[in-house]
């Protein structure tokens, strides 16, 4: 049974209160989980040690009621969620308005993507760049462009920002790359952009959907296809030709793979 407005105060006290649910066959918990909001799901992991353990961990059956929570709860967000990102980090990242700078509350922070962060106004202006004013504070406005994916939030999405940790990263590691190394340093970053191609195009393939409204691939499932580990562990450029490929071949290891995981 979902839970309704008239409902969900007596369930909420019931979980809160009631230390039954320690105890309770493992069938009968996750049946409880899955009819929880997400907001509650993350309101029950944080109320004790035990529960925290056994809602944090990573087996596919408690993803599952993370994912389950989302999907029924936040409709609006059928994409899976980014790259090494758990179902619950993502719930967090959806539903809890708390800047990653500063770290306050309730400050109508907007969640940036692809990074996958949240950022309020005025940590904006501290900790990114937009697009167009590159130039003005940093001469390797190319590279940048190049190796660092822009990011925007949903509603501003003709904003183009760069974040300055992620600038800073990179220009460290310009700085300490030798003379004598420039050439196996610029090899590496033409394997990082190939890489970078293919992390697009595996994205929006990711966000495709089905008749029925759901997900067709789960990224977790494609990173462990054999032919997408082995597509980036080369470095000639990635083109389209070789999506065609990549992808005729993904699509059969996906299916073999689900029946390898089953
Ligand atoms: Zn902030």
């Amino acid at each position: 049974m979902k839970k309704t407005k008239s409902n969900v105060s007596t369930i909420d006290s019931e979980i809160f209160s009631n230390p039954f649910l320690l105890t309770v066959p493992l069938e009968l918990f996750i049946k409880i989980c899955k009819d929880l909001t997400s907001k509650d799901l993350l309101s029950l992991s944080l109320t004790c040690k035990t529960l925290h353990h056994d809602l944090l961990c990573d087996s596919k059956l408690i993803q599952e009621i993370w994912c389950s929570a989302r999907l029924n709860y936040i409709p609006c967000r059928k994409l899976p969620p980014l790259r090494g990102m758990s179902e619950k980090a993502y719930i967090k990242l959806l539903i809890e308005d708390k800047c990653l700078f500063c770290g306050r509350t309730r400050c109508q922070s907007k969640i940036f993507w692809p990074r996958g962060i949240r950022c309020c106004g005025p940590c904006l202006k501290v900790h990114a760049i937009e697009h167009n004013q590159l130039g003005e504070t940093y001469y390797r406005t190319n590279i940048i462009i190049q190796l660092i994916p822009f990011a925007t939030s949903n509603k501003h999405q003709d904003h183009q920002y760069y974040f300055r940790d992620q600038i800073m990263e990179l220009e460290q590691e310009i700085k300490n790359v030798r003379l004598e190394d420039y050439e196996i340093w610029r090899e590496r970053n033409k394997v990082a952009d190939r890489r970078k191609i293919i992390e697009e195009k595996l994205d929006a393939m990711c966000q495709e959907i089905d008749e029925n409204g759901n997900v067709k691939f789960h990224r977790e499932i494609i990173n462990q296809c054999k032919s997408f580990n082995n597509s980036l562990n080369i470095s000639r450029p990635f083109t389209e030709r070789c999506w065609k490929r990549l992808r005729h071949n993904l699509e059969v290891e996906y299916d073999l793979q689900i029946k390898e995981n089953d």
